[in-house]
Protein backbone atom coordinates (compact mmCIF):
# COMPACT_ATOMS: atom_id res chain seq x y z
CA UNK A 1 0.00 0.00 0.00
CA UNK A 2 2.80 2.28 0.95
CA UNK A 3 4.96 1.82 -2.06
CA UNK A 4 1.31 2.31 -4.28
CA UNK A 5 0.71 5.67 -2.67
CA UNK A 6 4.39 7.05 -3.56
CA UNK A 7 3.85 5.47 -6.73
CA UNK A 8 0.62 7.68 -7.20
CA UNK A 9 2.28 11.03 -5.79
CA UNK A 10 5.48 10.47 -7.86
CA UNK A 11 2.71 9.87 -10.61
CA UNK A 12 0.36 13.04 -9.58
CA UNK A 13 3.75 15.34 -9.05
CA UNK A 14 4.64 14.22 -12.93
CA UNK A 15 1.09 14.88 -14.40
CA UNK A 16 1.53 18.33 -12.99
CA UNK A 17 4.64 19.21 -14.20
CA UNK A 18 3.80 17.88 -17.54
CA UNK A 19 0.89 19.55 -17.94
CA UNK A 20 1.94 22.51 -16.71
CA UNK A 21 4.43 22.83 -18.63
CA UNK A 22 2.53 22.07 -21.68
CA UNK A 23 -0.02 24.68 -20.60
CA UNK A 24 2.71 27.27 -20.46
CA UNK A 25 3.41 26.37 -24.56
CA UNK A 26 0.26 26.52 -25.66
CA UNK A 27 -0.34 29.84 -24.11
CA UNK A 28 2.89 31.14 -25.55
CA UNK A 29 1.87 30.63 -28.97
CA UNK A 30 -1.80 31.45 -28.28
CA UNK A 31 -3.01 34.25 -30.30
CA UNK A 32 -5.28 35.28 -27.48
CA UNK A 33 -3.00 35.54 -24.98
CA UNK A 34 -3.02 38.71 -22.77
CA UNK A 35 0.42 39.31 -23.52
CA UNK A 36 -0.06 39.36 -27.46
CA UNK A 37 -3.06 41.54 -26.91
CA UNK A 38 -3.42 45.13 -28.24
CA UNK A 39 -4.19 47.83 -25.76
CA UNK A 40 -5.92 50.88 -26.30
CA UNK A 41 -4.83 53.92 -24.13
CA UNK A 42 -7.53 56.95 -23.98
CA UNK A 43 -5.64 59.32 -21.91
CA UNK A 44 -6.82 61.40 -19.69
CA UNK A 45 -6.16 64.84 -20.81
CA UNK A 46 -9.04 66.72 -19.88
CA UNK A 47 -11.28 68.25 -22.38
CA UNK A 48 -8.82 66.69 -25.03
CA UNK A 49 -8.06 63.91 -27.34
CA UNK A 50 -4.77 61.42 -26.94
CA UNK A 51 -5.60 57.79 -27.60
CA UNK A 52 -2.07 55.89 -27.43
CA UNK A 53 -1.96 52.28 -29.06
CA UNK A 54 0.14 48.83 -29.07
CA UNK A 55 0.65 45.82 -30.22
CA UNK A 56 2.79 44.08 -30.15
CA UNK A 57 5.39 46.22 -28.95
CA UNK A 58 4.47 48.76 -31.61
CA UNK A 59 3.31 52.13 -30.96
CA UNK A 60 0.49 54.55 -32.73
CA UNK A 61 -0.68 57.66 -31.02
CA UNK A 62 -3.83 59.74 -31.60
CA UNK A 63 -4.01 63.42 -31.31
CA UNK A 64 -1.59 64.82 -28.51
CA UNK A 65 -3.88 67.05 -26.39
CA UNK A 66 -3.82 70.56 -25.46
CA UNK A 67 -1.35 72.55 -24.70
CA UNK A 68 -1.25 72.10 -21.23
CA UNK A 69 -1.32 68.35 -21.19
CA UNK A 70 2.32 68.14 -22.54
CA UNK A 71 4.19 66.47 -19.49
CA UNK A 72 0.68 63.99 -19.20
CA UNK A 73 0.81 62.83 -22.56
CA UNK A 74 5.09 62.44 -22.51
CA UNK A 75 5.46 61.05 -18.91
CA UNK A 76 2.78 58.48 -19.95
CA UNK A 77 4.10 57.48 -23.05
CA UNK A 78 7.55 56.75 -21.24
CA UNK A 79 6.19 55.11 -18.11
CA UNK A 80 4.48 52.35 -21.15
CA UNK A 81 8.10 52.51 -22.20
CA UNK A 82 7.37 54.12 -25.82
CA UNK A 83 10.95 54.96 -27.45
CA UNK A 84 9.31 54.82 -30.83
CA UNK A 85 5.86 55.59 -32.89
CA UNK A 86 5.47 53.69 -35.76
CA UNK A 87 2.39 55.91 -36.44
CA UNK A 88 1.49 59.78 -35.28
CA UNK A 89 -2.07 60.85 -35.90
CA UNK A 90 -3.29 64.30 -35.79
CA UNK A 91 -7.03 64.35 -36.82
CA UNK A 92 -6.80 68.01 -37.19
CA UNK A 93 -5.13 71.32 -36.05
CA UNK A 94 -7.23 72.41 -33.26
CA UNK A 95 -4.86 73.13 -30.21
CA UNK A 96 -6.84 70.57 -28.62
CA UNK A 97 -5.94 67.92 -30.53
CA UNK A 98 -1.69 69.38 -31.50
CA UNK A 99 -1.55 71.00 -28.47
CA UNK A 100 1.54 68.75 -27.28
CA UNK A 101 2.68 67.16 -30.84
CA UNK A 102 5.59 69.24 -30.84
CA UNK A 103 6.93 67.80 -27.80
CA UNK A 104 5.76 64.12 -28.77
CA UNK A 105 7.91 64.72 -32.19
CA UNK A 106 10.72 66.25 -30.22
CA UNK A 107 10.62 63.32 -27.34
CA UNK A 108 9.89 59.91 -29.11
CA UNK A 109 11.29 58.65 -32.76
CA UNK A 110 8.50 58.82 -34.81
CA UNK A 111 7.70 56.43 -38.33
CA UNK A 112 4.75 58.34 -40.32
CA UNK A 113 3.20 61.34 -39.10
CA UNK A 114 -0.23 61.67 -40.81
CA UNK A 115 -1.86 65.02 -40.58
CA UNK A 116 -5.30 66.07 -41.60
CA UNK A 117 -4.73 68.47 -45.14
CA UNK A 118 -6.67 71.37 -43.46
CA UNK A 119 -4.19 73.97 -42.12
CA UNK A 120 -4.66 75.96 -39.27
CA UNK A 121 -2.71 79.67 -38.70
CA UNK A 122 -2.49 79.26 -35.33
CA UNK A 123 1.22 79.31 -33.69
CA UNK A 124 0.43 75.81 -32.17
CA UNK A 125 0.30 74.95 -35.81
CA UNK A 126 3.21 76.92 -36.66
CA UNK A 127 5.18 75.56 -34.54
CA UNK A 128 4.07 71.91 -35.29
CA UNK A 129 5.30 72.48 -38.88
CA UNK A 130 8.66 74.24 -37.74
CA UNK A 131 9.37 71.02 -35.72
CA UNK A 132 8.51 68.30 -37.91
CA UNK A 133 10.95 70.02 -40.71
CA UNK A 134 13.53 70.36 -38.20
CA UNK A 135 13.32 66.52 -37.24
CA UNK A 136 12.89 65.99 -41.55
CA UNK A 137 9.83 63.90 -41.04
CA UNK A 138 7.98 63.86 -43.88
CA UNK A 139 3.77 64.76 -43.31
CA UNK A 140 1.75 61.45 -44.95
CA UNK A 141 -1.45 63.12 -46.30
CA UNK A 142 -4.32 60.71 -45.29
CA UNK A 143 -6.16 58.86 -48.23
CA UNK A 144 -9.53 56.97 -47.77
CA UNK A 145 -9.36 53.53 -48.06
CA UNK A 146 -5.77 53.40 -46.83
CA UNK A 147 -4.71 50.76 -44.40
CA UNK A 148 -1.46 50.17 -42.52
CA UNK A 149 -0.27 47.95 -40.01
CA UNK A 150 0.41 48.14 -36.40
CA UNK A 151 1.57 44.77 -34.80
CA UNK A 152 -1.55 42.41 -34.91
CA UNK A 153 -3.75 45.01 -35.94
CA UNK A 154 -4.39 47.01 -39.47
CA UNK A 155 -6.36 50.29 -39.67
CA UNK A 156 -8.06 52.03 -42.24
CA UNK A 157 -8.64 56.00 -43.21
CA UNK A 158 -12.02 56.77 -43.98
CA UNK A 159 -12.00 60.54 -43.51
CA UNK A 160 -11.68 63.31 -44.26
CA UNK A 161 -13.98 62.42 -47.79
CA UNK A 162 -13.99 66.42 -48.81
CA UNK A 163 -12.32 69.61 -48.68
CA UNK A 164 -15.17 71.37 -49.16
CA UNK A 165 -16.23 72.35 -45.29
CA UNK A 166 -15.90 75.85 -44.97
CA UNK A 167 -14.03 77.43 -41.72
CA UNK A 168 -15.27 74.54 -39.76
CA UNK A 169 -11.86 72.79 -39.04
CA UNK A 170 -13.47 69.58 -37.47
CA UNK A 171 -15.27 68.12 -40.33
CA UNK A 172 -11.29 67.82 -41.63
CA UNK A 173 -10.56 65.60 -39.20
CA UNK A 174 -9.28 62.14 -39.91
CA UNK A 175 -11.77 59.19 -39.31
CA UNK A 176 -9.99 55.44 -38.94
CA UNK A 177 -11.24 52.18 -37.99
CA UNK A 178 -8.67 50.25 -36.28
CA UNK A 179 -9.40 46.23 -36.42
CA UNK A 180 -7.29 43.36 -34.25
CA UNK A 181 -9.06 39.97 -35.02
CA UNK A 182 -12.31 40.26 -34.61
CA UNK A 183 -12.06 43.55 -32.57
CA UNK A 184 -12.74 47.06 -34.00
CA UNK A 185 -12.28 50.50 -32.59
CA UNK A 186 -13.39 53.61 -34.53
CA UNK A 187 -11.71 56.79 -34.58
CA UNK A 188 -13.68 60.08 -35.80
CA UNK A 189 -11.51 63.80 -34.63
CA UNK A 190 -14.05 65.95 -33.81
CA UNK A 191 -16.30 65.29 -37.20
CA UNK A 192 -19.48 67.10 -37.27
CA UNK A 193 -22.78 66.50 -38.85
CA UNK A 194 -21.74 67.60 -42.76
CA UNK A 195 -18.53 65.24 -43.03
CA UNK A 196 -20.39 62.20 -40.88
CA UNK A 197 -22.89 62.84 -43.70
CA UNK A 198 -20.30 62.29 -46.32
CA UNK A 199 -19.02 59.56 -44.33
CA UNK A 200 -22.12 57.53 -44.18
CA UNK A 201 -22.59 58.01 -47.81
CA UNK A 202 -18.93 56.68 -48.37
CA UNK A 203 -20.37 53.40 -47.51
CA UNK A 204 -17.42 52.54 -46.28
CA UNK A 205 -17.29 49.61 -43.45
CA UNK A 206 -17.57 51.25 -39.88
CA UNK A 207 -19.57 48.80 -37.71
CA UNK A 208 -16.79 48.41 -34.33
CA UNK A 209 -17.01 47.30 -30.85
CA UNK A 210 -15.79 50.33 -29.85
CA UNK A 211 -16.70 53.83 -30.61
CA UNK A 212 -14.44 57.46 -29.21
CA UNK A 213 -17.37 59.82 -29.25
CA UNK A 214 -16.34 62.66 -31.81
CA UNK A 215 -15.90 66.14 -30.44
CA UNK A 216 -15.74 65.08 -27.12
CA UNK A 217 -19.41 63.56 -26.64
CA UNK A 218 -20.86 66.66 -28.70
CA UNK A 219 -24.71 65.69 -30.36
CA UNK A 220 -23.44 67.02 -33.29
CA UNK A 221 -20.64 64.09 -33.97
CA UNK A 222 -22.29 61.02 -31.88
CA UNK A 223 -25.71 61.04 -33.93
CA UNK A 224 -28.59 58.56 -34.20
CA UNK A 225 -27.47 57.43 -37.82
CA UNK A 226 -23.74 57.38 -37.24
CA UNK A 227 -24.62 54.66 -34.40
CA UNK A 228 -26.91 53.02 -36.69
CA UNK A 229 -23.98 52.49 -39.03
CA UNK A 230 -21.48 51.88 -36.25
CA UNK A 231 -23.74 49.38 -33.76
CA UNK A 232 -20.98 49.53 -30.79
CA UNK A 233 -21.10 47.64 -27.92
CA UNK A 234 -18.82 50.42 -26.16
CA UNK A 235 -18.63 53.95 -26.13
CA UNK A 236 -15.68 56.30 -24.83
CA UNK A 237 -16.01 60.12 -24.51
CA UNK A 238 -12.63 61.46 -23.87
CA UNK A 239 -13.89 65.10 -21.77
CA UNK A 240 -13.20 67.50 -19.06
CA UNK A 241 -14.29 70.47 -17.40
CA UNK A 242 -15.57 72.53 -20.27
CA UNK A 243 -18.06 75.08 -21.32
CA UNK A 244 -19.59 73.52 -24.11
CA UNK A 245 -21.81 71.29 -22.25
CA UNK A 246 -19.76 68.49 -23.34
CA UNK A 247 -21.14 65.91 -23.09
CA UNK A 248 -24.46 66.83 -24.90
CA UNK A 249 -27.36 65.36 -22.94
CA UNK A 250 -29.16 64.19 -26.07
CA UNK A 251 -25.84 62.07 -26.68
CA UNK A 252 -25.94 60.44 -23.36
CA UNK A 253 -29.46 59.84 -23.55
CA UNK A 254 -28.54 58.45 -27.25
CA UNK A 255 -26.02 56.24 -25.78
CA UNK A 256 -28.80 54.84 -23.14
CA UNK A 257 -31.19 54.15 -25.88
CA UNK A 258 -29.09 51.56 -27.47
CA UNK A 259 -28.19 50.22 -24.39
CA UNK A 260 -23.95 51.29 -25.07
CA UNK A 261 -21.81 50.55 -22.14
CA UNK A 262 -20.09 54.24 -21.90
CA UNK A 263 -16.76 54.82 -20.60
CA UNK A 264 -15.78 58.53 -19.62
CA UNK A 265 -12.20 59.77 -19.04
CA UNK A 266 -13.78 63.32 -16.77
CA UNK A 267 -15.43 60.12 -14.48
CA UNK A 268 -12.56 57.56 -15.17
CA UNK A 269 -9.12 59.26 -15.69
CA UNK A 270 -7.76 57.10 -18.19
CA UNK A 271 -9.19 54.05 -19.77
CA UNK A 272 -7.38 51.07 -20.73
CA UNK A 273 -9.36 48.90 -23.32
CA UNK A 274 -7.59 45.47 -23.83
CA UNK A 275 -8.43 43.12 -26.87
CA UNK A 276 -7.29 39.79 -27.22
CA UNK A 277 -8.84 39.39 -31.05
CA UNK A 278 -11.63 38.06 -29.75
CA UNK A 279 -12.93 39.85 -26.36
CA UNK A 280 -12.64 43.41 -25.55
CA UNK A 281 -12.04 44.11 -21.42
CA UNK A 282 -11.93 47.63 -19.54
CA UNK A 283 -10.09 48.89 -16.97
CA UNK A 284 -12.56 51.14 -16.01
CA UNK A 285 -16.15 50.92 -14.62
CA UNK A 286 -18.80 52.54 -17.17
CA UNK A 287 -21.06 55.22 -16.15
CA UNK A 288 -24.66 54.93 -14.91
CA UNK A 289 -27.00 56.64 -17.74
CA UNK A 290 -30.09 56.02 -15.90
CA UNK A 291 -29.95 59.69 -15.21
CA UNK A 292 -29.64 60.61 -18.42
CA UNK A 293 -32.77 62.50 -19.85
CA UNK A 294 -34.04 60.64 -22.90
CA UNK A 295 -36.38 64.06 -23.80
CA UNK A 296 -34.01 66.47 -26.06
CA UNK A 297 -32.47 68.92 -23.59
CA UNK A 298 -32.09 72.80 -24.07
CA UNK A 299 -28.36 72.61 -22.61
CA UNK A 300 -27.04 71.31 -25.78
CA UNK A 301 -24.00 72.69 -27.81
CA UNK A 302 -25.26 75.34 -29.89
CA UNK A 303 -26.51 77.39 -26.73
CA UNK A 304 -23.39 76.96 -24.88
CA UNK A 305 -21.04 80.24 -24.29
CA UNK A 306 -17.57 79.80 -26.13
CA UNK A 307 -16.69 82.99 -24.80
CA UNK A 308 -17.08 81.36 -21.39
CA UNK A 309 -13.28 80.12 -21.81
CA UNK A 310 -10.48 82.15 -20.46
CA UNK A 311 -6.93 81.65 -19.62
CA UNK A 312 -4.89 81.80 -16.33
CA UNK A 313 -1.26 81.61 -15.63
CA UNK A 314 1.17 80.27 -12.86
CA UNK A 315 1.82 83.13 -11.75
CA UNK A 316 -0.38 86.08 -12.28
CA UNK A 317 -3.61 87.06 -10.86
CA UNK A 318 -5.58 88.06 -14.24
CA UNK A 319 -7.56 85.94 -16.49
CA UNK A 320 -7.38 86.64 -20.06
CA UNK A 321 -8.72 85.29 -23.84
CA UNK A 322 -6.38 82.64 -25.58
CA UNK A 323 -4.71 85.59 -27.73
CA UNK A 324 -3.97 87.92 -25.14
CA UNK A 325 -0.42 89.31 -25.57
CA UNK A 326 0.40 88.76 -21.45
CA UNK A 327 -0.44 85.13 -21.81
CA UNK A 328 2.42 83.07 -21.49
CA UNK A 329 3.41 79.72 -22.48
CA UNK A 330 2.15 78.23 -18.89
CA UNK A 331 -1.15 79.23 -20.19
CA UNK A 332 -3.72 77.23 -18.40
CA UNK A 333 -7.97 77.12 -19.66
CA UNK A 334 -10.49 77.47 -16.99
CA UNK A 335 -13.97 79.57 -17.02
CA UNK A 336 -14.81 82.78 -16.07
CA UNK A 337 -16.81 81.46 -13.49
CA UNK A 338 -14.21 79.40 -12.22
CA UNK A 339 -11.53 81.96 -12.55
CA UNK A 340 -13.16 84.49 -10.60
CA UNK A 341 -14.28 82.63 -8.00
CA UNK A 342 -10.59 81.74 -7.51
CA UNK A 343 -9.94 85.44 -7.29
CA UNK A 344 -8.68 86.06 -10.90
CA UNK A 345 -9.84 89.32 -11.92
CA UNK A 346 -10.23 90.15 -15.92
CA UNK A 347 -7.56 91.76 -18.49
CA UNK A 348 -7.40 95.18 -18.97
CA UNK A 349 -6.17 94.52 -22.06
CA UNK A 350 -7.83 91.30 -23.82
CA UNK A 351 -11.15 92.84 -21.50
CA UNK A 352 -12.16 88.86 -21.54
CA UNK A 353 -15.83 88.28 -20.39
CA UNK A 354 -17.01 89.18 -16.75
ZN1 LIG B 1 -11.73 70.39 -32.96
ZN1 LIG C 1 -11.56 68.57 -29.89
Amino acid sequence: MKIQKRLYLVLAVFLVFFLGGCSLETNSTDATNPSNAMKVHYIDTGESDSILIESEGHYMLIDAGDVDDKDTIVNYLKEHKVEKLDYFILTHPHADHIGAASEVVNTFSIGKIIMSPKTNNTKVFETLLDTIAKKNLKITKPVVGDSYTIGNAKFTIFAPNSMDYGSNLNNYSIGLRLVNGDNSFLFIGDSETEAIADILASRQTLDSDVLLCGHHGSKTSTTADLLKAVTPTYAVISVGDNSYGHPSDSTLSLLKKNNIKTYRTDENGTIIATSTGSKITFSAKATDLSNANTSDSNKDDATSNKSNVVYITDSGNKYHKSECSYLKNTKTKTTVEKAKNAGYEPCKICKPAS
